[in-house]
């Protein structure tokens, strides 16, 4: 049986009133027509600033995955998820805006974030992703090495400057920046850049880190490869470990454009390649700092027997587990109950802004296989539990 099970240490600071409503939150996204029609509101309440929709959204998804509107209003999140010793890591969830002055803006609030977080111990990270800084669009071309026009050219050059502006500060600062990982045709540049920041700024440990997706096919042979360089320009590396959000999306260009599918063949060799992933860093973790993102219960236990059988301790300074906030309640409390260094990504922005962030989530809580499931089981289980007083 799974170590993952207690609903009780998952859901002790839930009232029963909140419980009820998260049982019946997920409920409804677990129906793909229901999901559909909660996608059109949301979208509704962006195109038409709707205050009655907008009250409906935070009510609902807003107030079960995200911190809220702003920093200062997710503190009361991130204090309550230290008290039982979980970190957070503020995810700042504004998606799908591509102007300067928005990438811009984006690049002055993780600034904030990184200075808000030095030396707190409740955010032991700062975030942020590729696409927050610069175009997709300009990120593919410079991966598939196109001719920029002048004005893409300065582009670029202002997408480089704002991972230089908050790599030195948080370099600066002591905060550990980790950056997400995207879609694969736009993500070597984003590779290469990262990697140079953390020769640059890992030269006494790793502040900058990057995200590795081991649904891809040849991520192993790419963590050997920066594995060789880190040891012979003598610095330290930092990967958070995901399986991959854009599967559907990555199979259907593959396919429309005619080149090799760059995703695993099923979901069994993503979870293998995922595993050895888990082995590979802990088996170097003199070197490299990991941070597993996953909601997936064997790889969490996978990590922790294997920490246990290298003698590692519990709260060992190079490994740390993350979910999402809202998900996963029963693994992150284990965690932080067994003493393990664990996290909540815990996004904040605007209810319209946090709109696409909100609409990924319904969605892959009604496609990704169990993940509702596994959520109102152990929702029923705690509200019968309370029932029942055992
Ligand atoms: C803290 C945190 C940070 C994250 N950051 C990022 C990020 O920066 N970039 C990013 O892309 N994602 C990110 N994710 C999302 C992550 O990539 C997964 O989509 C999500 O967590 C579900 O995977 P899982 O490991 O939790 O578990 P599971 O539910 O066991 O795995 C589902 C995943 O398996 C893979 N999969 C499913 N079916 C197949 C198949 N047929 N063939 C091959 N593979 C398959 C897919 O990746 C799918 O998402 C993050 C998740 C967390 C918890």
């Amino acid at each position: 049986m799974s170590v993952f099970n207690d609903s009780k240490i998952a859901f002790a600071d839930k009232s029963d009133a909140q419980l009820k409503k998260a049982l019946r939150m997920f409920k409804m996204i677990e129906s793909p027509t229901l999901t559909k029609i909660g996608i059109s509101i949301l979208n509704f309440t962006v195109r038409n600033r709707c205050p009655f929709a907008a009250r409906i959204v935070k009510n609902t998804l807003f107030e079960q995955f995200v911190g809220g509107e702003t920093r200062e209003e997710s503190m009361k999140v991130v204090n309550q998820l230290f008290k039982r010793g979980v970190g957070s890591i503020f995810d700042y969830a504004i998606e799908g805006k591509e102007d300067e002055k928005m990438f811009d803006q984006t690049c002055d609030e993780i600034k904030k974030n990184i200075e808000f977080a030095e030396g707190n111990p409740a955010i032991p990270f700062v975030v942020f992703k590729p696409t927050g800084f610069g175009r997709l669009n300009l990120y593919a071309d410079v991966q598939a090495k196109k001719e920029l026009s002048p004005n893409e050219k300065t582009e670029w050059e202002n997408v480089v400057k704002r991972y230089e502006e908050v790599c030195r500060l948080a370099y600066e600062k002591n905060v550990v920046l980790m950056i997400d990982a995207e879609e694969t045709w736009m993500q070597n540049p984003v590779d290469e850049l990262v990697n140079g920041m953390m020769e640059k700024y890992n030269k006494e440990k790793a502040v900058i880190w990057n995200t590795v997706q081991m649904y891809r096919t040849e991520r192993m042979e790419y963590l050997e490869e920066d594995l060789k360089r880190a040891k012979e320009k003598n610095y330290f590396l930092g990967y958070k470990f995901v399986r991959g959000a854009y599967m559907e999306k990555e199979r259907e260009r593959a396919e429309k454009m005619n080149y090799p599918d760059p995703i695993q063949p099923n979901k069994q060799a993503t979870d293998d390649n995922f595993n050895h992933a888990i082995e590979f860093v802990l088996n170097n973790i003199d070197r490299i700092s990991s941070f597993f993102g996953t909601h997936n219960e064997e790889s969490v236990e996978f990590a922790i027997e294997k920490m246990k059988s290298l003698n590692l301790e519990n709260r060992h300074p190079h490994v740390y587990f993350g979910q999402l906030f809202g998900m996963s309640d029963n693994i992150t409390f284990y965690l932080a109950e067994k003493n393990y260094n664990v996290t909540k990504y815990l996004p904040y922005g605007p209810v319209k802004d946090v709109v696409p962030y909100l609409t990924r989530r319904a969605e892959e809580n009604t496609s990704v296989s169990g993940q509702t499931g596994r959520e109102l089981s152990m929702i029923r289980k705690e509200l019968k539990r309370r029932k029942t007083g055992n």
